[in-house]
């Protein structure tokens, strides 16, 4: 049956891997923690492919994994190891072409599989700035920014990718494309559609193209590195610079243990001669600004300067990868219960004789936790378990940004309400009542 399926794709998209071990280069994921196995993948050009592709996969009863970049960190982006359905994986790394830019509304349209580097220096070099940026900006791609809604180091002063989205064009399970990008910028005619496409992580179809608002560059700005004994006194620094008006661009703390492991991978020097519990990254509108801090706190209106500091915290999450099979949590709380929800978490983790390491990190102005725990096996749960129902206890949220995908689906209702799940299943049966894509990401069973 995989046969004729693959000479029948053949027939319609120029790119098709059927060969295990190219195979193989797409079914793991970013952390190594989440492995999956697919029949086929695809690699198609455009929306009309797409649907052609969709058909036959309907017709042939295989299911569809999308992929973007691949920098997904909780297993939406691979397939799964068992599954009973063969499984198409449709890479949009092909949907590479910017299509429009208008240059004096600042609006950018592009294919879904543009990076988001891409668009950002196409943007820059016409005196524009694309709002969302995060350290995976190499590789992440539109349509993953916006199927998980990232969020990234600019979300207190810009929002999350929600918030810059103004048009999608998708392909739905039964062929048919849905798009608003060349809809007026105000249209208030009843349920805005695509506008669910936003954080479905590829449940509901698959994102073809994405018009996307930029906001004016900043024209200066002052980083602020200040060394914290802990992540209660950095949100007080934080709240400090909030209180005397200051303009906020990003507020982001790494603690003492990823910091070790960011100076080791990334061989960057220590910043101070003592290394602080906590080290905070905070950047202002407006040069040489002056900040009422810890008399060790480094600043800089310098660009290259900023970037060398900037180094530290965007290799975070890669340097706990390299330290082994680690589990991801990304969290989030209310911004004035990030200290005392951090000490709570260091000593419930401290208790736990199977981590071996721990340590955080992330936007503090946010009150988004990045949570790394290296000890226990990938498949086992019970760690992220215990540190999810933590997180409801604070009525936080179990996903800040990086989405449910494969990692986090069976804890949806921990944060989500029973309504709100019902909805959801009710809303993917309206869309894909076959469960053709992504099957077993973000919902449960
Ligand atoms: C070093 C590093 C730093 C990161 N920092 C941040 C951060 O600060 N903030 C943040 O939010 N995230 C962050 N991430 C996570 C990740 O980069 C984002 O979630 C990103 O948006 C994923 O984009 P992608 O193209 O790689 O998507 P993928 O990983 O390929 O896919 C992610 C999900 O989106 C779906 N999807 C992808 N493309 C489409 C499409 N065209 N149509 C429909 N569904 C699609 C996939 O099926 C999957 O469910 C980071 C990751 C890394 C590795």
């Amino acid at each position: 049956m995989t046969s004729a399926l693959n000479l029948a794709l053949a027939k319609i998209v120029p790119s098709v891997i059927t060969d295990k071990d190219l195979i193989a280069s797409y079914t793991s994921d970013w952390t190594g923690r989440f492995n999956g196995k697919a029949d086929v993948v695809v690699r198609p050009q455009n929306a009309a492919q797409i649907t052609e592709v969709v058909l036959l996969c309907k017709k042939f009863g295989v299911a569809i994994q999308i992929q973007g970049g691949n920098t997904g960190l909780v297993g939406g982006s691979v397939p799964p190891p068992n599954s009973l359905r063969p499984i198409c994986l449709m890479s949009t790394s092909s949907l590479n072409s910017i299509l429009d830019f208008d240059v004096v509304t600042g609006h950018i349209t592009v294919g879904a599989g543009v990076s988001v580097a891409q668009v950002q220096s196409t943007v820059r070099a016409r005196g524009w700035e694309f709002p969302i940026d995060l350290a995976s900006r190499e590789s992440a791609t539109i349509g993953g920014l916006v199927a998980t809604n990232a969020g990234g180091i600019r979300v207190c002063a810009f929002g999350m990718t929600k918030q810059s989205v103004a048009g999608i064009e998708m392909v739905l399970a039964d062929g048919q494309v849905i798009s608003n990008l060349t809809s007026p910028l105000k249209d208030n005619t009843g349920y805005p559609i695509s506008d669910l496409a936003v954080g479905a992580e590829g449940t509901l179809g698959i994102i073809t193209a994405v018009r996307m608002k930029l906001i004016r560059p900043t024209l200066s700005s002052t980083l602020f590195v200040i060394p914290c004994d802990s992540v209660q006194l950095a949100y007080e620094t934080l709240l400090s610079v909030q209180k005397a008006g200051h303009n906020l661009l990003a507020a982001e703390y790494v603690d003492a243990k990823s910091m070790q492991l960011i100076m080791s991978y990334s061989q960057l020097r220590p910043l101070w001669p003592v290394p602080p519990n906590v080290t905070v990254f905070i950047e202002v509108a407006g040069s040489n600004i002056q900040l009422d801090a810890d008399p060790r706190a480094l600043g800089t209106s310098n660009a290259g300067e900023m970037r060398n500091f900037w180094k530290y915290r965007e290799a975070a999450s890669d340097s706990w990868t390299a330290a082994g099979k680690v589990h991801k949590l990304d969290v989030s709380v209310a911004v004035d219960q990030i200290g005392t929800f951090e000490s709570k978490l260091s000593a419930m983790l401290s208790n736990f004789e199977i981590v071996t390491s721990y340590g955080s990190f992330g936007h503090l102005a946010d009150g988004n936790l990045h949570i790394e725990i290296v000890g226990p096996a990938q498949d086992d749960y019970e760690i992220d378990k215990s540190v999810l129902e933590l997180v409801a206890k604070f009525n936080g949220s179990i996903s800040a940004e990086h989405g449910i995908g494969r990692a986090k689906r069976e804890y949806l209702g921990l944060t989500r309400d029973a309504i709100d799940i019902e909805l959801m299943k009710k809303i993917k049966e309206v869309f894909d009542p076959e469960k053709l894509f992504n099957p077993g990401v973000l919902l449960p069973d």
